[in-house]
C-alpha cells in the first residue's frame, strides 16, 4: 500500500479567481464592502456599461447609412471603427418591418461580449437556450414582446467562432434625436432580440433579469 503522503494541493479554480475570492470576502468582513454592492457592479456590468458598446454602434447604424452598410457586410471590422475591440467574428442582423431576428447559443453561452459585455442569467438558462428555438413567438411574448402574426421571426443560434447581434429598427419619431440621445434608446435586450428599440415618449423598456 503507498505510503500516505501530505493531501494532494486541489486548485479547482485558476488563481486569478482566487485571489479575487479572497479580497471580497476580506473586503466585507471588514465592513468596506457588501455583497449587495458587489452585485450592483456585477449587474451594471451585465445591464448597462457592456452594452453601452453596442448601442453607440446601434446609434451610429441608425444616422449613417455607409457605416450600417458597412457593418452588416462585416460586423467585427466595422465596430472597430468605434475603438471597440474586434472580438470574434460578429454577423449584424437588421430587423425590417417583417422579419425580427432573435439570437441564442443553444449549445452553451456564446454572446457578442464585444458589443454587449457579460450575458444576462436568462440567456444562459436551459429553459432559453431550448424554447427559443421550438417556439420563439412564446418566448419573445414573456418577454413583453408581442409581434404580428406577419412578421417572420428568425433565430441565430449563435457559436464560438460566429456571434450574433441584432440591428433593431429605429423607432418612429426621432427624427431630431441626436446620435448620442439614440443611444439611450437602444437596450440590451433590443440587442439580443427580445425587446424592440422605443421612442422616448413611450419609456424605453426595461431589463428583464
Ligand atoms: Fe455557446
Amino acid at each position: 500500500m503507498a505510503e500516505m503522503t501530505a493531501p494532494p494541493t486541489a486548485y479547482p479554480e485558476p488563481y486569478p479567481a482566487s485571489r479575487t475570492k479572497a479580497l471580497e470576502s476580506l473586503l466585507v468582513e471588514k465592513g468596506l464592502l457588501t455583497t449587495d454592492h458587489i452585485d450592483a457592479i456585477v449587474r451594471r456590468f451585465e445591464q448597462d456599461i457592456g452594452p453601452l458598446k453596442g448601442a453607440k454602434v446601434v446609434a451610429r447604424a441608425w444616422v449613417d447609412p455607409a457605416f450600417r452598410a458597412r457593418l452588416l457586410a462585416d460586423g467585427a471590422s466595422a465596430i472597430m471603427e468605434l475603438g471597440l475591440d474586434r472580438g470574434a467574428p460578429l454577423v449584424v442582423l437588421e430587423n425590417t418591418p417583417g422579419v425580427h431576428n432573435v439570437v441564442v447559443c443553444t449549445l452553451c453561452s456564446c454572446y457578442p461580449w464585444s458589443v454587449l459585455g457579460l450575458p444576462p442569467t436568462w440567456y444562459k438558462s436551459p429553459a432559453y437556450r431550448s424554447r427559443v428555438v421550438i417556439e420563439p413567438r412564446a418566448v419573445l411574448r414573456e418577454f413583453g414582446l408581442t409581434l404580428p402574426e406577419t412578421t417572420e421571426i428568425r433565430v441565430w443560434d449563435s457559436s464560438s467562432d460566429l456571434r450574433y447581434m441584432v440591428l433593431p429598427e429605429r423607432p418612429a419619431g426621432t427624427e431630431a434625436m441626436t446620435e448620442a440621445d439614440l443611444a439611450t434608446l437602444v437596450t440590451r435586450d433590443a440587442m439580443i432580440g427580445v425587446a424592440i428599440a422605443h421612442a422616448p415618449a413611450r419609456g424605453a423598456a426595461a431589463g428583464t433579469d
